[in-house]
C-alpha cells in the first residue's frame, strides 16, 4: 500500500511553507484546506447542499459561496456548525481518498490543519507535526493575513493544544527558526520517508 505521511500543525505554524518544499523535491500534496474548497464551487453538488441548509442568499451574485457570511452563521450558532460539518465532512473525504489514490509520486502528504480534530489520521502512516511556539503562531499568522492577534488566538483556542498535538507526533519539524532551517529539515525527513516508502 501507499505511504501516506499526515502533515499538520497549528495555524500560522509552516504547513504551507513545509509541503510547498515537499512538492518542490517531487512529492504529491494532497491539502485538505484546498479540496474543502474546490468542492464548493459554483455548480457543485457540495455548494447546492449548502445553500438548500443555509438558503439561497449564503450565494454571492456570481454563485460563489459567501463565506464571510457563513463563517458568521457557523460562529454564533452551533446548529449551523454541526449542518455544515455534517454536509462538508463526507464531501471533503471522499475527494481526500480519491486524490490519495491517484497520487503518483513514492510517498504522498495529507495536509490538514486539523488532521487529528477530523480524525483523519486514521488515513497516515505516519504523522509529521510542523511546531513552532504560540507567540510565533501569533506573529507570523497576523503578519500574513492582517487580522487581529485576538482573532488568532480564538482560532488557535479552538485548534488542539500544541502538547497534545505533539505526543501524537511520529516526526516533528521545529520550525522556530528560518525557513533555511525548515527546509533542510524537510529535505531530511524526504529522505527518510522515501527509505520508508521502499519498504
Ligand atoms: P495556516 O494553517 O494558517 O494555513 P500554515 O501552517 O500553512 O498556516 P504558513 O502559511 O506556511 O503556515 O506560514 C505562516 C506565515 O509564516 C507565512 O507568511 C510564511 O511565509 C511564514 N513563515 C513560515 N515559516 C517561516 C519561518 N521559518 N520563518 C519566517 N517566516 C515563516
Amino acid at each position: 500500500d501507499k505511504l501516506i505521511i499526515g502533515l499538520t500543525g497549528g495555524i500560522g505554524s509552516g504547513k504551507t511553507a513545509a509541503s510547498d518544499h515537499f512538492m518542490k523535491l517531487g512529492v504529491d500534496i494532497v491539502d485538505a484546506d484546498v479540496i474543502a474548497r474546490e468542492i464548493v464551487k459554483p455548480n457543485s453538488k457540495t455548494l447546492s447542499k449548502v445553500a438548500e441548509q443555509f438558503g439561497a442568499d449564503i450565494l454571492l451574485e456570481n454563485g460563489e459561496l459567501n463565506r464571510a457570511k457563513l463563517r458568521e452563521r457557523i460562529f454564533t450558532n452551533d446548529d449551523d456548525k454541526q449542518a455544515l460539518n455534517s454536509i462538508m465532512q463526507p464531501a471533503i473525504r471522499y475527494a481526500l481518498l480519491e486524490q490519495l489514490n491517484k497520487a503518483r509520486s513514492e510517498y504522498v502528504i495529507l495536509s490538514a490543519p486539523l488532521l487529528f480534530e477530523n480524525g483523519l489520521e486514521k488515513y497516515c502512516q505516519r504523522v509529521l507535526v510542523v511546531d513552532v511556539p504560540v507567540e510565533t503562531q501569533l506573529q507570523r499568522a497576523s503578519s500574513r493575513d492582517t487580522v487581529s492577534s485576538n482573532h488568532i488566538q480564538s482560532i488557535i483556542d479552538s485548534q488542539i493544544d500544541r502538547t497534545t498535538r505533539l505526543s501524537k507526533a511520529d516526526d516533528v519539524i521545529d520550525n522556530s527558526a528560518d525557513l533555511t532551517h525548515l527546509y533542510k529539515q524537510v529535505t531530511q525527513l524526504h529522505n527518510k520517508y522515501l527509505t520508508l516508502a521502499v519498504g
